[in-house]
């Protein structure tokens, strides 16, 4: 039984682009949805009540391996899961702690069985396969879970490349394999631990697309990854440092595999600029950092392009960061206002930039939104296109 269920509600008859509702066990999301990154389960600088209900926030992220190895998942499944300890309605997504495990842990030995990895925090000595990293993410309660995966740095070479992918597939299978024989335990439904009275339906499981930047890896990793016939399938190993074309090309690269009536999320793209592009290849679901990192690092996204609140021209400007924007910070707060408290290192300064960078963001996602359902999107795509301030990438 499909523990998501995705509709296809539009679809743009000229590129792959098309509009969606995804009905989670926490709520139904519009897509394409642009997900707010909540390493720690928390969005930094935000509470719930910003994000749920001034932001519209319907699904977020949260990352397995930092909730991993602070505070645990058997602490958070004993507080009664992790929307429940967050204090958050709607509906989170995991990723699988492969990406962290390569990129922040010092020491790590990868093998076929899974990967050895020392926390980033003390230098405890930890393992992740592809069956305890589900259990962890069903501890935790997401809604949708990923499987373990390798995500190779970039370049690698194409043998390496091959054989990472050959693991992440067979890694794959065996999430799955673990997964169902859980659903099956459960019938579909968690069991209630200490502190939580209610069942509630477990989550969607999703394998990666992984491969590199070969196109041909990827296509074959996807068409075994259909075995799987998974609620929805993640395109992985993105922004790892590759030229923005070459990202763009991979997730061309195994569209017409992936199945249509499941969503697709490509993971941890992208820029503003780069949304519209990503959507237009038939991706559903995309989060990143860089909206709420960029914000705390004064790096703020506007309609008219990027403002560096530093800079010395925002000391005596009156108007708003964004003149467009109906956001709580541009509706009450000066450009001048926000480049004193970033520069005098105020909490506040992290807090209006965040809200501010997260709207522009989801702006964006209504605008696409609304262009596809109202047949649009070409025109929209190109208007897009052609605006310098914002085509200028990073
Ligand atoms: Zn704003």
């Amino acid at each position: 039984m499909a523990q998501i269920q995705f509709e296809v509600v539009a679809e743009c008859p000229q590129t792959r682009a098309r509009a969606g509702l995804l009905h989670t066990p926490h709520g139904t999301i519009e897509t394409p949805v642009f997900m707010p990154v909540g390493t720690q389960a928390t969005v930094k600088g935000l509470s719930a009540r910003d994000l749920a209900d001034d932001l519209g926030v319907r699904i977020l992220l949260a990352n397995t391996y930092h909730l991993f190895v602070r505070p645990g998942p058997e602490l958070i499944r004993g507080m009664g899961g992790l929307h429940r300890f967050m204090s958050w309605p709607n509906a989170i997504l995991t990723d699988s702690g492969g990406y962290q495990v390569f990129s922040l842990s010092g020491l790590r030995k990868i093998d076929d069985r899974g990967v050895v990895f020392q926390s980033h925090l003390n230098g405890d000595l930890h393992t992740f396969t592809p069956e305890s990293t589900v259990d962890a993410q069903l501890a935790y309660g997401s809604d949708i879970m990923m499987v373990l995966d390798e995500c190779p740095e970039y370049p690698v070479s194409r043998e390496y490349a091959r054989q990472s992918t050959d693991r992440t597939v067979r890694w794959a299978g065996q999430a799955f394999g673990h997964y169902r024989q859980r659903l099956e335990q459960t019938s579909g439904f968690m069991l209630p631990g200490p502190g939580v009275p209610q069942a509630s339906l477990m989550g969607a499981l999703f394998p990666i697309v992984q491969g590199s930047m070969f196109a041909d890896l990827r296509r074959a990793c996807a068409s075994a990854l259909l075995e799987l016939e998974a609620d929805g399938y993640a395109i992985g190993g993105l922004s790892v440092g590759e030229p923005r074309p070459l990202s763009l090309a991979m997730v061309e690269a195994t569209e017409d595999i992936l199945p249509r009536n499941r969503p697709r999320y490509a993971m941890g793209v992208g820029m503003p600029a780069e949304l519209p592009e990503y959507v237009a290849r038939g991706v559903d679901m995309m989060d990143c950092v860089l909206p709420t990192r960029n914000a705390r690092n004064g790096c703020l996204f506007t309609s008219e392009g990027r403002v560096i609140i530093k800079q010395a021209r925002y000391k005596e400007d009156a108007r708003p960061l964004d003149p467009a924007c109906r956001c709580y910070t541009c509706s009450r707060y000066s450009r001048a206002y926000l480049r004193h408290l970033f520069l005098s290192g105020e909490i506040l300064y992290a807090m209006l930039a965040t809200r501010h960078n997260l709207q522009r963001y989801l702006d964006i996602m209504r605008e696409i939104r609304h262009a596809i359902i109202s047949e649009q999107y070409p025109e929209y795509l190109r208007s897009v296109r052609s605006t310098p301030v914002e085509a200028g990438g990073s």
